[in-house]
């Protein structure tokens, strides 16, 4: 039986397979061989959304943000330390919904800061209001889903 994980690069948005026995060491992407997990947040546009969403094995997290917004640019610095916490468990990535205005109104973002937490490309939990690092990571995983 073959425990692989499929992971899409957060560079090159390429998917992945990644053995379990690969999954603590860190490891490169196939293709462009940078780091599946940078610890930091991924910035989607339209053309990577659906694929990281939807191909990701593991839970992806989407902030809906826009420059505009105080509370978002304010939480930036806490979302980025959550990657560092959750990674490799989840996917961190922002989506700029004033950039892509379709994505923000396919979901039916109406106020944000909002975090969705999508498994298998299907929303699973949804919070808005900015949170704290510790914040984020404890909605993550209390959200996920076992
Ligand atoms: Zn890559």
């Amino acid at each position: 039986m073959t425990d692989a994980l499929h992971i899409v690069c957060p560079h090159c948005h390429t998917t992945n397979r990644v053995q379990a026995a690969q999954w603590g060491d860190s490891p490169d992407c196939g293709s462009c061989h940078r780091p599946l997990f940078a610890g930091e947040p991924l910035d989607l546009d339209a053309a990577s959304f659906d694929r990281h969403v939807e191909r990701n094995h593991i839970p992806v997290l989407v902030d809906f943000w826009a420059p505009w917004c105080g509370p978002c640019r304010q939480m930036a610095p806490a979302y980025a330390q959550a990657a560092r916490t959750l990674e490799p468990d989840v996917r961190l990535a922002k989506l700029d919904t004033e950039a892509q205005p379709q994505i923000a109104a396919r979901y039916g973002i109406r106020s944000i800061p909002t975090m969705i937490l999508f498994s298998q490309g299907r929303e699973v939990a949804r919070i808005s209001g900015a949170l704290g690092a510790a914040d984020i990571a404890r909605w993550v995983r209390s959200a996920m889903p076992r």
